[in-house]
């Protein structure tokens, strides 16, 4: 069935560039529970039921999922919270359930709702009554499913969006997305960071200045860092297709050609 998806690639915390205090929130909210649940229940500490990721697009809110999901070994769901509604999935209100019982007799588990805004966004985006009820029957089901996954279940909900505002007060009373985590553009450290993992298998030219490479690269997200590798490689072969490295000319010349994604964005976020 699309939209629903089990992906078990395996992504590391050291494929992420910057983010150190998300990356801690997560490990203590996600990893702990789930890996020192004898520890945690001995302190008195209830394993969040659901976390739900904020930011601008590009800056590796599924990749982080991804990692959850790996570190903690458990089967991952993945929901697109615009495909739930195709008619390719068919019944949206099922495909929920069954992701859900699913979930339960396979944990540890993560549903991750990707685009959740789109799945159970405010009503006022809502648009034809028809659509209206069709969120609104979505938006109760989730609530139940999510009220009826116990901590002990092993189940985690992670929703992603780009658009908190549009996300339904409902859905962040507490044991539901009981952690909301901010995942912020990458700064300048972060930036280095996504360029130096980037480039982590290709042969660099000793002119290549990273660090004048992230401080010229304001406004890109973590999507745009990765083209930018990219392209510089796909500029060195465009040169000299015996290339055997990629030097600082490739790299400012993929800067001209890949625009930062983030320009007016940021002036949402901050
Ligand atoms: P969207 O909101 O558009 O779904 P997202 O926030 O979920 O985006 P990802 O899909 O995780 O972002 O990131 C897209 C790609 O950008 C990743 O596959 C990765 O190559 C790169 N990327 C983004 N942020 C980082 C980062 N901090 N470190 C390394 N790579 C990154």
């Amino acid at each position: 069935k699309r939209g629903l998806g089990i992906d078990v690639a395996k992504t590391t915390w050291t494929d992420i560039g910057g983010l150190d205090s998300v990356k801690l929130k997560l490990q203590q909210a996600v990893e702990w529970p789930l890996t020192r649940a004898a520890a945690m229940k001995r302190l008195g500490v209830r394993a969040p039921r659901g976390v739900l990721l904020f930011g601008p697009p590009g800056c590796s809110k599924t990749t982080l999922v991804k990692v959850i999901a790996t570190q903690v070994r458990s089967t991952f769901f993945s929901i697109n919270g615009a495909a739930l509604y195709s008619p390719y999935v068919g019944d949206a209100e099922r495909t929920l359930r069954e992701t859900f019982q699913r979930a339960r007799a396979t944990s540890p588990a993560v549903i991750f709702f990707d685009e959740i805004e789109a799945m159970v966004g405010k009503r006022a985006l809502g648009g034809a009554a028809n659509a209206d009820s069709v969120q609104e029957r979505i938006l109760s089901t989730l609530l139940n499913e999510m009220d009826g996954v116990e901590s002990s279940d092993g189940v985690l909900v992670v929703g992603a969006t780009n658009r908190i505002d549009m996300i339904d007060a409902a859905l962040l009373r507490p044991g539901r997305f009981d952690h909301v985590v901010y995942v912020p553009p990458p700064d300048y450290h972060a930036r280095k960071d996504i360029l130096l993992i980037n480039g982590r298998k290709m042969p660099l030219g000793s002119d290549v200045d990273i660090d004048k490479l992230a401080s010229q690269t304001e406004g890109f997200s973590g999507a745009d860092m990765a083209n930018i590798t990219r392209e510089a490689a796909l500029l060195a072969l465009r040169h000299n297709i015996d290339a055997n490295r990629v030097d600082m000319c490739h790299f400012e010349a993929a800067l001209s050609s890949v625009q930062p994604s983030l320009k007016r964005d940021l002036m949402e976020y901050y």
